[in-house]
């Protein structure tokens, strides 16, 4: 099979039909062999009932129902586990993404070997309360993740081949970052393709605000994830050691010249009148805390299923 196209969607029941016809459409004019597959997150219109009535009609539609709302990355999971094309295409289903870029998009990852081709909406039609974060994320994305040809990280419409989907686990939220897990997962070849954008026609974005700040914290655990997951040791146990280090010299000063005083007969104000010694001590205190978390840290990662899952490409026997 050529192509998977597969469509998370949540209470998008008006645009599927217009959807599911115009994929078709496209599909059909390039002789491609597909399937569609559509997840339902939980929708509590009447999406499902669209979604069968689409499949009675078209061998080639698919369907995962969740029993509730579980966000957009765990119906990409899913869609991805269950995708059989050779390349694997991902789309919004509220008519903002065009099917008319497929073909483009499919030629990127069969002809020109890309790994992985991200939309980017030059040109886009949302509010401006969404656009302006969009490009201080996407600058921030883009310095953190070391993937400096991307302008838009969270585009809906993305092509993959299919190894990729199969070797990332999209999770959480993650799928803001997906070229990131994708790069983590050792696939580099990463491009972009200028997508044209509409304005979304029915119902309402499924985000809130919260979206830049929850994608925030999500990038800061990625980086930390992918920098010192395996071994949280060398982070925390050498900040913890230099603040420790820090705290005992300061405490040796402060005793050392405490004594040497006393020696000369100049008795002087008790140590713990003097702000440097409480400073002291809490560096003491802050950096066996630190190494602690780090020890900590190291022993959960040991017990983590996933320590010795590595991507191996190929293999002679
Ligand atoms: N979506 C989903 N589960 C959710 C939220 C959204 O499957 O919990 C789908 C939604 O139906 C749409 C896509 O993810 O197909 C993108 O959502 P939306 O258009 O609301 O995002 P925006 O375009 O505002 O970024
Ligand atoms: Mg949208």
């Amino acid at each position: 099979m050529d192509i998977s196209v597969v469509v998370p969607l949540f209470n998008e029941a008006e645009s599927l039909p217009e959807l599911h016809a115009w994929i078709q459409r496209v599909m059909q004019a390039n002789n491609f062999s597909y399937e569609i597959i559509f997840v339902n997150d939980g929708s509590t219109d009447n999406s499902w009932d669209v979604i069968e009535e689409l499949s009675k009609k078209d061998g080639n539609v698919k369907a995962i129902k969740f029993r509730r709302n579980y966000g957009k990355s765990p119906a990409l999971y899913c869609g991805f586990k269950k995708a059989q094309g050779n390349v694997v295409i991902t789309m919004d289903a509220d008519l903002q993404d065009s099917p008319d870029e497929i073909p483009g998009l499919y030629h990127m990852i069969k002809d020109e070997g890309y790994d992985l081709v991200s939309g980017y909406k030059q040109k886009r039609y949302d509010p401006l309360s969404k656009t302006i974060p969009t490009k201080l994320f996407n600058a921030t994305a883009r310095k953190i993740s070391g993937i400096h040809n991307l302008h838009d990280f969270n585009c809906g419409l993305k092509a993959y081949r299919r190894d990729v989907v199969k070797n990332i686990e999209v999770y959480g939220e993650m799928h803001r970052y997906i070229p990131y897990l994708a790069k983590n997962a050792g696939f580099t070849k990463i491009g972009e393709k200028v997508v044209h954008h509409q304005a979304r026609k029915y119902g309402h974005s499924k985000f809130g605000i919260n979206r830049f700040f929850n994608g925030y914290l999500d990038l800061l655990t990625l980086w930390f994830l992918t920098n010192f997951g395996k071994k949280p040791m060398h982070v925390f146990g050498f900040i913890g050691s230099i603040v420790f280090f820090i705290g005992f010299l300061s405490l040796c000063w402060l005793f050392g010249e405490k004594i040497y005083n006393l020696c000369n007969g100049v008795y002087g104000d008790l140590l713990s009148q003097h702000a440097s010694f409480f400073v002291a001590l809490t560096a003491l205190i802050l950096g066996s805390q630190f190494f602690l978390a780090g020890f900590i840290g190291d022993l959960i990662s040991r017990q983590n299923p996933s320590r010795n899952d590595y991507q191996i490409e190929k293999e002679i026997d």
